[in-house]
């Protein structure tokens, strides 16, 4: 038995092949996105300014965050308060996206992602998982995938939905993004040098869960 960390860029099917990985092992998926969104969704609601790390360092000290599992699902509770229903939106990824570089931010939930695993066998997914949060994980994966693919499953999943978008701009957005995780100066997103890279673009969501679960089992 050990942990199973997965990291890579956005939209490369993360948490959708974590979530199937877990089940298969009857392991808990640990989605640490949503602990950066749940202490952004924080910021907004303290009317922080997104550029004010002073303000971002002084104020995630009164940002209380747990997590619970209720049937099988990851449950955020900010303060007390079950925030799944208000993190998923445009506004609070991109205040995450910002308030997660700062340190004081990453200390606070790197440990509690480190506590979770301590008690419970764990797939996790994120930007740092293999390289600072479980730097022990039994099995490292980079999962990625081209920016063109990644923004053609993106079309797909806002015009299913029935939204209007230009798929240059999705991909345009995505590179971007892409960059920023892999430049800022606290945790970059990278390949953990004993990550195993498994590149999706050219696989099914469930060839790839089959791929990490065999990894896992081989060793
Ligand atoms: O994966 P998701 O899009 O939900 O993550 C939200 C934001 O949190 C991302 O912009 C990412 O940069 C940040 N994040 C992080 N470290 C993690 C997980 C997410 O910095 N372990």
């Amino acid at each position: 038995m050990g942990n199973i960390a997965i990291d890579g860029p956005a939209g490369a099917g993360k948490s959708t092949i974590a979530k199937m990985v877990a089940k298969e092992l009857g392991f808990v998926y640990v989605d640490t996105g949503a602990m950066y969104r749940a202490m952004a969704l924080f910021m907004i609601n303290s009317g922080v300014s997104a550029d004010d790390s002073a303000k971002i360092s002084e104020t995630c000290k009164d940002a209380d965050i747990t997590i619970k599992y209720e049937n099988n699902e990851q449950v955020v509770y900010l303060n007390g308060e079950n925030v799944n229903g208000k993190i998923r939106t445009e506004e609070v990824g991109n205040m995450a996206s910002a308030s997660s570089v700062n340190g004081d931010v990453r200390k606070k939930l790197v440990e509690l992602q480190q506590k979770l695993a301590k008690t419970t066998d764990v797939v996790m997914d994120g930007r740092d998982i293999g390289t600072v949060v479980l730097p022990d994980a039994k099995l490292k994966v980079y999962l990625t995938a081209s920016s063109k693919v990644r923004a053609e499953r993106r079309y797909k999943e806002l015009t299913a939905k029935g939204v209007e978008c230009d798929i240059n701009v999705i991909e345009q957005d995505i590179i971007d993004r892409d960059y920023r995780d892999m430049h800022r100066e606290n945790s970059p997103l990278m390949q953990a040098q004993d990550a195993i890279l498994v590149d999706s673009s050219d696989m099914t969501i469930q060839e790839v869960a089959e791929k990490i679960i065999e990894l896992y089992r081989n060793k």
